[in-house]
């Protein structure tokens, strides 16, 4: 199944994400996530919303991403609707996934104007479902060269800086997202994540457009790593066309077609293993739970000493009786992280399920 080590351990941390988001100290704990890196258009946020299953995020042949967008999935009861709910807008559940697309653009105009300028300020947007991993999910804007609208002449390197301030952490997952028609040897994607990896531990490449490539070329050096290597290896998927999103063809539909394309190609029939947006998942999910178990220890460390603060921070409250609202808030944080400290420490203390 997709979730070996269960997905308690990442829902876990999804909480404990939000309750430090919450106090306004979200840089406290530096928690694993998945960010997708790469040139515009190269496919990021289709591969987000594949791997999502739901129509949602703002796609096209131009700049469309121009804010982080912080994505949370939350799986649920498979009896359960799917819902989204953004952060700037506690307690509005959006079952219309199209009126989540909308209010991305939205806010996308409002901290970032209309015309293409793009801001670090993020969105966070949470999606509960029954058919999803527990994952959190970075969408990032490109990496452009030309500046056009209102954006500044600096672009490129305002958008670098943006995206390595993500995928410089070592917690975070990188996905390496290149389109297979554009040259890999100036891979943007790759030279990043190389600068913010450079042992290769925490990225997966992402190669997309295998249905455009040049005919009589193939990307099968490529997805084998015999060109570029990279230890977590590639996976090669094929994300809608532009005539797809034209003519709304349903993220579904498109699945099936992918699995059909691969199936009966006759190279990439034979690379079931790195092919298919259900294969990219699988192996997400199961890097992530290893990458969440190497990180447990240090983030457990990490909570004690923000517990050991908050009880100190407690201890001079309590002296003073007009402070009482922060003390109990004080109070009840403090429960809250001892109750994860707890749940953390029993997962390093071996409680957990096997890795399959
Ligand atoms: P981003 O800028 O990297 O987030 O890229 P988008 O996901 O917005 O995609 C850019 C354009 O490329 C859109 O028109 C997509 O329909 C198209 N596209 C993305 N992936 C594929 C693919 O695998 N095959 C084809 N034919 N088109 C794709
Ligand atoms: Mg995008």
């Amino acid at each position: 199944d997709a979730a070996p080590l269960g997905s308690s351990v990442i829902s876990l941390v999804n909480r404990l994400q939000d309750i430090f988001s919450r106090v306004g100290s979200h840089s406290a704990i530096d928690l694993p996530q998945v960010a997708v890196v790469g040139s515009q258009s190269s496919g990021k946020s289709s591969v987000l919303e594949a791997l999502v299953g739901r129509d949602f995020l703002p796609r096209g042949n131009e700049i469309c991403t121009r804010r982080p967008l912080v994505l949370q999935l939350v799986r649920t009861e498979p009896s359960q609707d799917e819902f989204g709910e953004f952060l700037h807008l506690p307690g509005r559940k959006f079952h219309d996934f199209s009126q989540i697309r909308s209010e991305i653009q939205a806010e996308t105009d409002r901290e970032a104007g209309g015309n293409k300028g793009v801001s670090d300020k993020q969105i966070r947007l949470k999606i509960f479902s029954p058919n999803v991993l527990d994952i959190t999910l970075v969408d990032l804007p490109g990496i452009t060269k030309v500046p056009v609208g209102d954006q500044p002449s600096d672009i490129e390197a305002r958008i670098r800086t943006m995206i390595m301030s993500y995928i410089k952490t070592p917690t975070c997952l990188i996905l390496a997202v290149t389109a297979a028609n554009s040259d890999l040897a100036n891979s943007d994607a790759l030279q990043m994540a190389g600068i913010a990896d450079p042992d290769g531990n925490r990225t997966i490449g992402v190669i997309t457009k295998l249905d455009i490539m040049d005919r009589g070329t193939d990307a099968r050096n490529l997805l084998l790593g015999k060109v570029i290597s990279l230890r977590l290896g590639y996976v090669g998927v094929v994300n809608r066309s532009q005539e797809d999103i034209l003519m709304n063809r349903s993220i579904k539909d498109a699945l099936v077609a992918e699995e059909k394309f691969f199936r009966s190609h006759p190279i990439y029939s034979g690379l079931a293993d790195s092919c298919g947006v259900p294969q990219l998942a699988k192996k997400l999910n199961k890097i992530l739970a290893q990458h969440i178990k190497a990180v447990l220890p240090g983030l457990r460390a990490r909570i004690s000493a923000s517990l050991v603060t908050l009880a100190k921070e407690h201890a001079s409250y309590g002296e003073i009786t007009e402070s009482k609202a922060c003390a109990g808030q004080g109070a009840l944080l403090l429960n809250i992280l001892s109750k994860y400290c707890d749940a953390f420490s029993s997962m390093v203390e071996g409680k957990n399920e096997e890795m399959s």
